[in-house]
């Protein structure tokens, strides 16, 4: 038998199931479509890391789900070390500059969804369709009609992209791309440091690109996010442990002593993508189906999140008002304030990118000045840590209801 939703989300990755979490106080129906199995938690630290806001935490926190994350394996930072190499520029962010206890968490992946599902799991308005794909859509004027690869078949009024980065959503239904390769592939695993990381998250800019440090559970381990260009991430890979240990703590300065691998070396390749539609008749996209950035402020999925928990604002506030969920002019907002958010975010990549490519002695010169300056102005420093914090823009009523701090 056809099963009719409100929403249906296609994708149970951090953002889908955020998305599904903020709808949980409403009376709609959604049901969820994922591709895998649920992940299995490990007591070795798993390789996929992310630097979580302070609005992302108060997102997770609104929704019951901070309290559902194993608390001993969020790592708090409170201070953040940016530098050059081989040069004088560097800028210290501290969470006391900001009156803060702490400035953002480092916490595995697969911990956050998995905290995620207890909650999604339990929402009586949820229906799991897992494992399954989304195989086809139709797109009608009173509502989306679904196929899975099991061969079920669903409606709904308002269908979700948060399919991640290759989202077959928003391929299927024609949203064109702009995307761009920032000819950068991100060296991600974990490593054991001589000294300890005293819950600082530090990060060198290298004529290759960015290597961070990330602070993990135990205090002499670090995740780490090393973008290089594809054939040096290639390189990389193949060394020996002993070289590969060797370079990594030559890299990063002996900020932190002799460095030691403790995992397998994973690479990701880096592209900028940007869905020119966030939404249109029927269908909204948010997270990295969305959008993709660089790694290198740590802000990927914290800006899924802000779309996440926007969208479902937006939702509600349209189901209360009695308008029609899945009607473009009824999403316009939501497109507009999400993709100027984004937009703003793609552009201090960009900027960030860029200040801290090329080698030549008096561009060197001149960005260390400006790394020194900013470091000494407290109001433009409070600026960033704010951008950070991801306390800036146009945010969303549940993290305004905790944003106490500023
Ligand atoms: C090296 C690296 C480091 C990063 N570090 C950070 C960081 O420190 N902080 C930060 O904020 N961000 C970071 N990011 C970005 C962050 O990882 C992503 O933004 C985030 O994982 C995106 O989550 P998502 O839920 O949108 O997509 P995904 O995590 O990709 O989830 C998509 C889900 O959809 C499912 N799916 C796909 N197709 C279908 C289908 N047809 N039917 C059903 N299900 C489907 C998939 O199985 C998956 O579960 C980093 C990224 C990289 C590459």
């Amino acid at each position: 038998m056809m099963q009719s939703y409100d929403v249906t989300i296609v994708g149970g990755g951090m953002v889908g199931l955020t998305l599904a979490a903020s709808l949980a106080n409403s009376p709609l129906s959604i049901a969820l479509i994922e591709a895998n199995e649920n992940p299995e938690l490990t007591s070795e630290p798993a390789s996929r890391v992310s630097a979580i806001s302070y609005a992302s935490r108060a997102i997770f926190e609104s929704l019951n789900i901070w309290q559902n994350i194993n608390s001993e394996r969020i790592t708090a930072y409170n201070c953040m070390q940016v530098w050059e190499k081989d040069s004088f520029g560097k800028i210290d962010f501290s969470a006391e500059q900001v009156d803060c206890s702490e400035l953002g968490y480092i916490i595995e992946n697969e911990q956050i969804q998995a905290a995620l599902l207890q909650s999604v799991q339990k929402q009586h308005n949820v229906t799991f369709y897992a494992p399954d794909q989304l195989s086809n859509i139709a797109i009608g004027d009173g509502e989306a009609w679904l196929t899975l690869k099991s061969a079920k078949t669903l409606t709904s009024k308002l269908v979700v992209g948060a399919d991640g980065a290759n989202s077959w959503l928003r391929k299927k239904v024609d949203i064109p791309l702009t995307h761009w390769d920032y000819n950068h592939h991100a060296l991600v695993a974990t490593v054991k440091t001589d000294l300890a990381h005293e819950n600082c998250a530090r990060q060198i800019f290298t004529p290759d690109g960015p290597l961070a440090f990330l602070p993990l559970f135990e205090k002499d381990l670090c995740s780490i996010v090393w973008s290089v260009p594809p054939e040096k991430a290639e390189q990389l890979k193949k060394l020996s442990e002993l070289e590969f240990n060797r370079q990594l703590t030559r890299t990063f300065d002996n900020r932190l002593g002799h460095c030691e691998l403790q995992s397998e070396r994973c690479s990701f390749p880096l592209t900028m993508r940007y869905a020119r539609d966030f939404a249109k008749h029927r269908i909204a996209l948010i997270g990295d189906a969305a959008h993709t950035i660089h790694p290198l402020a740590g802000q990927g999925v914290n800006l899924g999140l802000l779309d996440a928990v926007s969208l479902g604002q937006t939702i509600i506030e349209n189901s209360e008002a009695d308008k029609e969920i899945g009607l473009y002019e009824n999403l316009r907002h939501f497109e507009r304030w999400r993709k100027t958010e984004t937009m703003q975010m793609i552009a201090s990549m960009e900027l960030l990118k860029r200040l801290f490519q090329g080698d030549n002695p008096l561009q060197k010169t001149l960005r260390d000045f400006a790394l020194l300056f900013t470091d000494k102005v407290n109001p433009l420093k409070k600026q960033f840590i704010k951008q950070a914090m991801g306390l800036s823009g146009e945010l969303p009523k549940i993290v305004k209801k905790n944003d106490a701090d500023f």
